[in-house]
């Protein structure tokens, strides 16, 4: 990255691109999503498995540039274990954060709070936001009963 991202966002950021969590295979997804970011050039491939209403197990295939992968990474290491309504939460959360609609991010979601860096790059938001609009759809798509489908969004609406 050649942006002047501040250095403990940056470091943060490149972590996660360089060893991204949640690539682990989810054979039997309940939530099926891929994400498309055509002002980038960034996929994703989300699937979520679902055990009594919490995250059993998430699988975040990003393809694309660091901040879209890293932002991926960070969503499936914040999802797991959590409840549906806390999942609808956060990916909310996030995406007011990037939008700039808000700054209060909960403590407890650590690294999340270094996508704000992202903010001051107009043309990067999209990149961030890719993994977390896949996941608002999928999850949507699982509480209409139909999650395990398969479904597809694009940053442009
Ligand atoms: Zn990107």
């Amino acid at each position: 990255m050649n942006e002047r991202l501040d250095d403990l966002y940056r470091d943060i950021i490149l972590d996660h691109y360089r060893s991204p969590r949640g690539r682990n295979p989810v054979d039997r997804p309940d939530i099926a999503t891929d994400g498309y970011n055509p002002s980038c050039g960034d996929e994703v491939e989300l699937k979520v498995e679902i055990d009594q209403d919490r995250v059993k197990n998430i699988h975040v295939d990003c393809r694309g540039c660091a901040i879209s992968v890293a932002s991926g990474s960070m969503l499936a290491e914040v999802i797991k274990g959590k409840s549906i309504d806390e999942i609808k939460e956060i990916s909310h959360v996030v995406r007011a954060m990037l939008k700039g609609d808000t700054d209060d991010i909960p403590e407890d979601l650590g690294d999340l709070d270094a996508l704000k860096g992202v903010r001051q790059f107009p043309v990067r938001i999209k990149c961030a936001l890719l993994a977390w609009l896949a996941l608002i759809e999928g999850v949507k798509n699982f509480e209409e009963g139909h999650g395990a489908d398969g479904s597809s969004i694009s940053t442009e609406e």
